[in-house]
């Protein structure tokens, strides 16, 4: 029987349930991650006790009354949070991912047969250990990822959990068993009842997994179901004969994978501008996710700056940050490509290089500001903010230094000529 270590905040909120005569259990992602011998990002607690006897038997405790109707509370325990939730088996789901309703239960073996797959329903407490009904752990020893009961069932009930079968297969690198696989396949469509934001969160977790290409690969299908603009890549081929789906999961995978932005840019490199456009909008993306990838795939397909000054101005027009994604994209295709890396390399130097000159991106890094044009009485109304676009080119064309005085001198002539 393997032994779980519970950190003590969560042990305590299960002595608590187990004094008051409840059994009390850490279940899910916490059991299979620590069986992983991985660090679990948070401690759930699931419980015989009612949503009332709950509340009685942490009456003295700082309850959040999260998702009372669920049956989950949360617990603050030595400043952190735990789940605690009723044992519940769901009832039927008529839009493909809320349950009608919730029933309490009183077997622990109910509860977890309501959960997804079968390394996800595990619980364990130190009195009776592992509580593994669905064979949860050998899965996990075997790299398998099983629905628990009748697959068609399952992702009927809730579709959503067709892109959490991705998320976890791509994130420990597992397999996914065959009649789980054929059925992820067979009810892919149920994923357009399914809300953009809960896509688009999913769609982040599975690209941002080191599996991710894996998933790309076996389930092109599923992908387009969720970004149509991608049908078509699968079964053509690019001018080097390559399939355009191969190629665009090769630009995934070389992506850096912690990075959901730059994966994300990837997945749509060999898409029309205004394809990207409308898929971001239509999957809810934040905008900082959806101008990065806009900026990114809108770089990508112009040349790199070649010389000092047209760096500046990139990163007038990006951020530097942004610069150096676009150069690392730019490298990725390089080697994608089998071209030479040369015209990359260069804008890598020129990069560093401009970066430790004086900074001249913006009108704000000149020596000078508007104020000074009109004090002297050099200029007025959008003539100032000409002049300075003017003084800033040739400071980044080196052909005028960056002082006070010679700002104010070449104002002087621009302004009287
Ligand atoms: P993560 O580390 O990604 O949070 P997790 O296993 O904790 O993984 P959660 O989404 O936090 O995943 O859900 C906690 C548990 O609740 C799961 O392990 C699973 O048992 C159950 N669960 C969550 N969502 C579903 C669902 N859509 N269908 C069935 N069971 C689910
Ligand atoms: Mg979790």
């Amino acid at each position: 029987m393997p032994v779980i270590p519970i950190p003590n905040y969560a042990a305590e909120v299960i002595h608590a349930l187990e004094h008051m005569g409840f059994s009390a259990y850490v279940v899910g992602g916490c059991v299979r991650d620590s069986l992983l011998n991985q660090k679990p990002a948070d401690w759930d607690v699931c419980t015989d006790a009612t949503p009332e006897e709950m509340l009685l038997v942490f009456r003295k405790w700082t309850v959040f009354k999260t998702g009372l109707k669920h049956g989950t509370i949360t617990v603050r325990s030595h400043g952190r949070n735990v789940e605690v939730t009723t044992f519940r088996s769901d009832g039927a789901y008529s839009d493909n991912r809320h349950p009608d309703a919730v029933h309490f239960v009183s077997r622990i073996q109910d509860d977890l047969s309501r959960r997804d797959f079968t390394i996800n329903a595990m619980a364990y407490n130190d009195r009776e250990g592992l509580v593994d009904a669905f064979g949860g752990r050998q899965d996990l020893d075997n790299h398998i990822l099983r629905c628990v009961g009748e697959p068609d069932v399952r992702f009927r009930e809730d579709a959503l959990r067709i892109l959490r079968a991705l998320r976890f297969a791509a994130r420990f690198k597992f397999g996914i068993e065959t009649e789980t696989a054929y059925s992820i396949r067979h009810n892919r469509l149920l994923l357009e009842n399914i809300s953009a934001e809960r896509i688009f969160k999913e769609l982040q977790g599975i690209l941002t997994a080191s599996g991710a290409g894996d998933m790309l690969t076996a389930f092109p299908e599923v992908f387009t179901v969720i970004l149509p603009e991608l049908t078509g890549l699968a079964g053509s081929q690019n001018a080097r004969g390559i399939d355009r789906w191969v190629y665009t999961v090769r630009a995934v995978q070389a992506a850096p994978v912690e990075s959901f932005p730059n994966r994300l840019a990837m997945l749509m490199l060999l898409l029309e501008p205004a394809a990207v456009r409308s898929a971001l909008t239509r999957l809810k993306s934040d905008n900082a996710t959806a101008r990065f990838v806009i900026t990114l795939l809108e770089h990508l397909s112009l040349p790199l700056p070649a010389s000092r000054p047209e760096m500046r101005r990139l990163i007038g027009s990006a951020s530097r940050e942004m610069v150096q994604h676009i150069i690392n994209a730019h490298g990725m295709i390089d080697l994608l490509d089998h071209r030479s890396p040369s015209a990359t390399r260069s804008a890598s130097m020129l990069l560093t290089e401009v970066l430790e000159s004086p900074p001249a991106y913006k009108v704000r890094d000149l020596a000078i500001g508007g104020s000074d044009l009109m004090e002297r009485g050099s200029a007025q109304g959008p003539r100032v903010g000409q002049i300075l676009e003017q003084l800033l080119r040739e400071v980044q064309d080196e052909t005028l230094p960056n002082t006070r005085t010679a700002l104010l001198a070449r104002a002087s002539d621009l302004t009287h000529p």
